[in-house]
């Protein structure tokens, strides 16, 4: 059997893991932490369950695509809930409306802003709906070269749709540039790790896989995903080992041969798949003499996503009046979002993220406890923010904002607490610049074709999965990376030379 290293457990390395074992390859991951699931990952403490990473699941076809793919239904597996409303959206003024899936709540829940909002949503929604039937034809592929990309129709269809315009600026001209439903409309650019004042309207696309599609929950939480394609994974002869950082891989001649650990033990792979942020893959664990392609230069020179602060809460109270998912929209947007992305700065008034999954789960925290998750974007490490001093400071400006949403007294409520800044995505994950949702940036040049691809052109049987490649970030696009991975290696499989035959017979 072939053997293949994958190198990181996130959700793409495991389901890149799932498909190349049922593929016929032997595979070991190999992950720095003591737990896996990267970014995806879970604290459990004091009865408290809480997803420390991703909580919006949407396109969950992209999910029941790689259990299909390995002979299974994720959905016989896993209890999904759907989410409806999608979102809560809290603005400055202590005025809210909640972002339906369904579309005639959601056009009534509308009308509070605006009374011609609902004719304004929906050739809102119709127009979004084309740049998702062209955004797909854009990452649902692999690329070898860049005539790939000029195909003629999506040219038309991107000069049709203005899906090359600025996405805020497009959207709120839907809206008759009323701010509060531009806001409400365009932050989903924000989980790609873009400010919405500097994406391209194609990026409407994720708003319509929100709204259309629908969101889910998995009882249990997200973990509960990652614990699953665990179980699977032992259960079909692949190896996980933990703690078990790579320090190197190995080139031979053009080839990867296998890989180094930090506790200096080598091992030897016919492939070797990396998981882990693609940056740092190239910067620190390939020596320079093997990558023409991605130099430090070019490599110090990407754009890279944003990061957040989190703030994890158990309170000895129910919120049965919170959805389980929310936003909150400071007053000046624009400043919060040039502060995190234009002079990665901390923002005055953070906007963030509320998430309650006790309303769905109570489960996941002691009986009449609730979990809140709070996370405010916040700038990247390229920003030298000190954040043994900040992270106090955002802290009081997240709790003094939940005084004003959530409850007057819950300071005094708070049972159980933890945070997660950007230093520790460094640490932990080895996240260059402590990116939090992904590490390169989702502009054009980092986009489809131009983000770096799955398969090293330095570097014969060295291969990438999950965020750091095409099509990019969030768990949806990693399932996917995992598919067009596999897809890759199926046709190249027959070149592949094994382990005995290459260095030892
Ligand atoms: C706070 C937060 C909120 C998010 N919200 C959402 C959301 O709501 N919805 C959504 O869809 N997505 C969300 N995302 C994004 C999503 O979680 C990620 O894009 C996705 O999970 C990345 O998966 P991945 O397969 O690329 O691997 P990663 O999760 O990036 O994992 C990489 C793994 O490689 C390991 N590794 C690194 N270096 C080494 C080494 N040298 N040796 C061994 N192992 C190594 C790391 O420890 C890690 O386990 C969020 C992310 C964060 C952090």
């Amino acid at each position: 059997m072939k053997k293949v290293f994958v190198i990181g457990s996130g959700m793409g390395g495991l389901a890149a893991a799932l498909r190349l074992q049922h593929m016929g390859f032997s595979v070991t991951v190999l992950e720095k932490q003591a737990r896996p699931g990267g970014r995806s990952n879970v604290i459990e403490e004091n009865g408290f369950r809480v997803d420390t990473g991703p909580t919006i699941l949407v396109m969950k076809e992209a999910f029941e695509a790689t259990y299909r793919a390995i002979g299974q239904d994720i959905n016989q597996r896993i209890d999904f809930r759907q989410l409806d409303p999608n979102y809560r959206i809290y603005y400055h003024d202590g005025t809210h409306i909640d972002l339906y899936s369904n579309m005639a709540l959601l056009a009534q829940e509308m009308v509070k802003i605006d009374p011609k909002a609902p004719e304004m949503l929906f050739r809102f929604v119709g127009e979004s709906a084309k740049k998702y039937a062209l955004g797909m034809e854009f990452v649902d592929r692999n690329y070898d070269h860049i005539i790939e990309l000029a195909n003629a129709g999506a040219g038309i269809k991107l000069l049709q749709t203005n899906a090359h315009q600025n996405l805020y600026r497009q959207v709120a001209s839907f809206f008759n540039n009323n701010d509060k439903l531009a806001k409400a409309f365009s932050f989903h650019s924000m989980f790609l790790g873009l400010s919405p004042f500097n994406a391209l309207a194609m990026y409407s696309l994720i708003t319509y896989a929100d709204l259309a599609l629908g969101m889910w929950f998995p009882m249990g939480g997200i973990y509960r995903i990652i614990e699953d394609m665990v179980q699977l994974a032992g259960e079909m002869g692949v190896t996980l080992r933990t703690n078990a950082s790579v320090a190197e891989i190995l080139v031979e001649g053009r080839r990867a041969r296998g890989v180094q650990l930090e506790s200096g033990e080598v091992v030897e792979a016919d492939l070797v798949v990396s998981n882990a942020d693609l940056p740092y893959t190239y910067r620190k664990l390939i020596a320079p003499q093997h990558r023409r392609e991605y130099t430090d230069r070019r490599l110090q020179k990407m754009e890279y996503a944003c990061s957040g602060y989190i703030l994890y809460l158990g309170v000895d109270r129910p919120y049965p009046e919170m959805r389980h998912q929310a936003l909150y929209f400071s007053e000046d947007y624009r400043a919060n979002l040039d502060a995190i992305f234009v002079h990665k700065t901390i923002p005055d008034a953070p906007s963030f993220h509320l998430n309650n999954p006790t309303i769905t789960d109570p489960s996941l925290a002691p009986e009449g406890h609730s979990l809140l998750y709070v996370l405010a974007p916040m700038p990247n490490l390229e920003g030298k923010v000190n954040w043994d001093e900040a992270a106090p400071v955002v802290r009081e400006k997240l709790l003094a904002q939940l005084e004003k949403l959530v409850d007057p007294d819950i300071r005094q409520h708070i049972v159980w607490e933890r945070e997660y800044r950007p230093t520790d995505w460094q640490n932990d994950i080895n996240a260059v610049h402590g990116t939090a949702f992904g590490s390169l940036s989702h502009g054009f040049f980092q986009s489809s074709y131009f983000r770096p691809h799955n398969k090293s052109r330095d570097i014969d049987g060295l291969y990438f999965v999950g965020q750091g490649t095409y099509p990019g970030i969030g768990m949806p696009m990693v399932h996917l990376s995992a598919r067009l991975l596999a897809e890759r290696i199926e046709q190249e499989g027959l070149q592949i030379t094994s382990v005995r035959q290459g260095f030892h017979g």
